[in-house]
């Protein structure tokens, strides 16, 4: 039987160079303030409801068709609904990050209608303490599970995302069990990006390396009996906080919270980046296989397997653009294309040098440290990462190198990767 691999098709797509997937940073605003954030001040100069539209119909006339908004949070902009009913009427596949602290029954059925494909939000806990301790938004948890249970109620894919810090690694078996009871998607990070400003203090809520052994290990192999012997957790199970009580007056209202944003300073370097892509390293394979006959008819050849190019799908078929008009590579590479003020998204999608440079570039042309790494194939290089570690997207990432080399210890072989900075 004649078998085509999914490496086949990815490929395929990847090489054509259509921004197939976008991600676009509605706001830099927020109404949380978490601790590990890499914004380092507040973003201003944001695009209007008319640029965005327009920019929107330049994506979906290159051929985009899958939009992830994301933020800060896009639901403070007063224009959110027009912006994603505008989306659908232009037939984007809608995908939206946020805290769902401003999600209403209202909002959530709008969403339904406008087949909203998937939610992602994030929690960091299943207690107050901790979540509203990362958050540094009183009230923050109860609001969050208040909008994912009115998305859950409008039929909406709910995806809760963790970013596992020391303050919160204690909760990730309870959490991933509330999720599992609850029937939404659950998933966790454990890479902190530096704030924008360079600045890497971040890092000192990063977990050990026996916490990130853990949770590859729940990755694999749904050891939550593990982790929860590692964190002391004797209670997987918990219910859902209470959600009776939501108009708590200790948090802080739109209107108070929007006077609190005037006064804040605007400007500055480039803000908000979140880890969203889950590669495989570059050596593995994807097993996955599915048949011939399912994507060419019994006549066709089966095409030879197109190597893929570039080192990932950034600028290749994803792009992002920042609330004020700078197109990047990928949320988390944030070096500016150029920006949409200035100039059309068809320019710089196919007049851009750095562009240019990005899909010519391959693995060999990643750092020496890399090319010569025992754990090259077990390793999930990211660009941006490295980009917002050292500006220069080629070098290995510190935070990269230590979570594969203490993974590569859990699983036996030989010798960790050479350190790297
Ligand atoms: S572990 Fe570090 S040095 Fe090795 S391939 Fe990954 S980023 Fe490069
Ligand atoms: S830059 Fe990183 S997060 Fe973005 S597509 Fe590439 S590997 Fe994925």
């Amino acid at each position: 039987m004649r078998e085509a691999t999914l490496d086949h098709l990815i490929a395929k797509q990847t090489d054509s160079t259509v921004p197939f997937s976008v991600g676009f940073e509605m706001t830099s605003r927020c109404n949380e303030d978490c601790s590990h954030c890499v914004r380092s001040r507040w973003m201003g100069n944001e695009l209007t409801y008319d640029e965005i539209v327009d920019i929107l119909e330049q994506l979906a006339a290159e051929g985009a068709m899958e939009l992830t908004f994301t933020g800060g949070d896009p639901l403070v902009r007063e224009d959110f609904l027009p912006i994603m009913r505008k989306s659908h009427e232009l037939g984007f596949a809608l995908f939206l990050f946020t805290n769902a602290t401003l999600i209403t029954r209202e909002i959530a059925q709008e969403l339904a209608k406008l087949r909203v494909q998937e939610v992602d939000i994030s929690v960091y806990g299943v207690t107050p303490e901790i979540h509203d301790g990362i958050t540094r938004l009183k009230g923050s948890l109860r609001r969050t599970m208040r909008g994912i249970s009115y998305l859950d109620e409008a039929g909406i894919m709910v995806n809760v995302k963790m970013v596992l810090m020391k303050q919160n690694f204690h909760e990730l078996p309870a959490l991933k069990a509330m999720c599992q009871k609850n029937g939404w998607q659950f998933r966790y990070d454990y890479i902190l990006f530096p704030r924008d400003d360079g600045s890497t203090d971040v890092w000192e809520q990063r977990i050990s390396d026996d916490q990130i052994r853990i949770t590859d290990r729940m990755l694999k192999d749904d050891e939550i009996q593990t982790a929860m012997v590692h964190s002391g957790l004797s209670d997987v199970a918990p219910s859902l906080p209470d959600l009776s009580v939501v108009d708590d007056p200790d948090m802080i209202p739109m209107d108070a919270w929007h006077e609190i944003e005037q006064s804040a300073a605007l400007g500055g370097p480039m803000g908000l980046s979140e880890s969203h892509c889950m590669l495989t390293p570059d050596n593995e394979t994807d097993n996955e296989l599915i048949s011939a006959e399912s994507i060419v008819s019994a006549d066709e050849p089966v095409e030879e397997t197109p190597k893929k190019k570039g080192v990932c799908s950034a600028g290749w078929n994803s792009v992002s653009i920042t609330s004020w008009g700078e197109v990047l590579p990928c949320i988390t590479w944030r070096m500016s294309l150029g920006n949409l003020r200035n100039e059309s998204f068809k320019d710089i999608w196919h007049k851009s040098p750095l562009l240019e440079r990005i899909r010519s570039l391959t693995h060999d042309d990643f750092d020496e440290a890399c090319s010569s790494c025992g754990v090259i194939s077990k390793c999930h290089k990211c660009p941006g990462l490295a980009y917002s570690e050292h500006r220069d997207p080629l070098l290995p990432s510190s935070d990269r190198c230590r979570a594969t080399q203490a993974i590569n210890i859990l699983e036996g072989d030989n010798g960790p990767a050479e350190a790297a900075s």
